[in-house]
């Protein structure tokens, strides 16, 4: 039989494992990030009682708001993560999972392991990448 597609690139054991693997990550990203915004909230309630006595130590002050902003920085940066994670696992559903969404060519299962989420092959990756550095560099010389 011959199977056309993201099967050329992709069998269904790949599939699975490639599905149990961005679960796992899904579901540790989701645990830590909960606890980054516990932490995140428990620093900023501290931060806001003990303010008056900031008053007198503005370093201290100085410290904890970076980290508070350290913590909602990584909160964040998992949530997107946590998003492309998901957004893997439903292209694993529709079965658009390992295929470029530029070209769609498929995107070698090497690639696949070592960035599970992502949805470009590297030479569209890298066309877009060098598109961003000529448009900084445009944006640069404006500056
Ligand atoms: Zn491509």
């Amino acid at each position: 039989m011959y199977i056309v597609g993201v099967m050329e690139n992709l069998n269904k054991n790949d599939l699975e494992r490639f599905k149990e693997l961005l679960t796992e990550k899904y579901k540790s990203s989701l645990e830590e990030l909960r606890y980054r915004e516990r932490a995140a909230m428990e620093n900023q309630r501290e931060t806001g009682a003990e303010l008056s006595s900031y008053a007198n130590h503005p370093a201290e002050a100085a410290s904890d708001y970076a980290n508070l902003t350290m913590n909602l920085n990584l909160a964040e940066r998992d949530s997107k993560y946590i998003k492309q994670l998901g957004d893997a696992l439903r292209r694993i559903e529709k079965g658009t999972f390992g295929i470029c969404t530029v070209c769609k060519e498929p995107i070698p299962i090497l690639r696949l392991e070592a960035v599970p989420t992502t949805t470009k092959c590297l030479d569209c990756k890298n066309e877009i990448k060098r598109q961003e550095q000529e448009d900084a560099k445009r944006g640069g010389t404006e500056n």
